[in-house]
């Protein structure tokens, strides 16, 4: 090489410029999740291959109420129903915006049109009513929408005679249509009676957190209450207990393991189990009330003497 070669000298590489293929900030993030019980940070994908339950604790993250359909419904059976009963503003409420604007922020963020999402399906080759609670639409709060699309979904329970899973995922009643919200208690009890006059299996699933109006409600009134590992159910919440009765709580209270040990539910099942064992009461249940022999008692005795969660959890 010549001497004055080495000044014409032209860099063969470029510096590479931020293209819109390149992958954002926030995209790089949510790449990532970190688990909030053993700090574990997990790649998403794998996350949510796996129900979104950590691997390495068991944690159960929240689920939406369509990925819930995607696992427990088996494929090409799912139709939804009632979707257009829409919410109302009964009182013109109004808070830090207005009602109207909150349920559209909400929609947009959950990609529901309301709390709690219901359909028809099949579970394992069983024809089934559901009811699916969507938290991130306000907080899963029960206003008159909520009531009005359980009472439907029981309604066409008993006219095709089908069992009713309902998956509880709320903090309560919907402060925003007050009275209106309250009344959704009355209606959701009065209706499950019905259902079992006509002695219909209704299994009541608690994902965390369930609180307020829908646990003293239809939530605590299953045939058989589930409820996922860990999850947090309850009335009132701890700190309200706390300065109300000036004692100190236990550290465990509220959690589904309290509530199992303490009588108030029938099981604590991993998000994994879950359709398998849904799908064994059901058939124990339509073989019972049929009057055929109850050969599925052996598979659901396997299932509940399993070890419910690890220790871990
Ligand atoms: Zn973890």
């Amino acid at each position: 090489m010549r001497l004055k070669d080495l000044f014409n000298f032209k860099r063969k590489t470029r510096p590479i410029k931020p293209s819109q293929e390149m992958i954002s900030e926030q995209e790089l993030s949510e790449l990532w999740t970190q688990c909030p019980s053993c700090k574990t940070t997990i790649y998403t994908a794998e996350l949510k291959n796996n129900l979104m339950i950590c691997s390495k604790c068991e944690h159960h993250f929240r689920l939406s109420a369509y990925d819930r359909i995607e696992h427990l419904v088996d494929a090409d059976t799912w139709e939804e129903i009632n979707c257009s009963i829409k919410p109302s503003n009964p009182l013109k409420f109004v808070d830090l915006k207005k009602y109207e604007d909150s349920i559209e922020a909400a929609k947009k963020r959950s990609g529901s049109n309301e709390a709690i999402v219901t359909g028809v399906g099949k579970i394992d080759g069983f024809e089934t009513a559901f009811g699916i609670m969507e938290f991130p639409f306000l907080g899963g709060s029960m206003g008159s929408v909520v009531g009005e699309r359980i009472a439907r979904l029981c309604e066409l329970a008993i006219e095709r005679k089908l069992p009713v899973i309902i998956i509880s995922s709320s903090g309560g009643a919907r402060m925003h249509e007050g009275l209106f919200s309250l009344l959704q208690m009355a209606k959701t009890s009065a209706i499950l009676s019905k259902l079992r006059e006509n002695k219909l299996l209704f299994l009541s699933v608690l994902a965390d957190p369930t609180y307020g109006g829908v646990s003293a409600s239809f939530a605590m009134l299953g045939d058989i209450i589930i409820a996922e590992p860990k999850a947090k159910i309850g009335f009132a919440g701890p700190r309200v207990i706390e300065e109300t009765i000036r004692q100190k709580l236990p550290k465990d209270f509220q959690t589904s393991e309290y509530l199992l040990e303490h009588g108030q539910i029938d099981l604590v099942i991993s998000r994994k189990k879950l359709k398998e064992t849904v799908t064994q009461l059901i058939k124990l249940h339509s073989k019972t009330l049929y009057g055929n022999p109850t050969n599925e008692l052996n598979g659901f005795a396997d299932i509940i003497s399993q070890p419910l969660v690890s220790s871990s959890v």
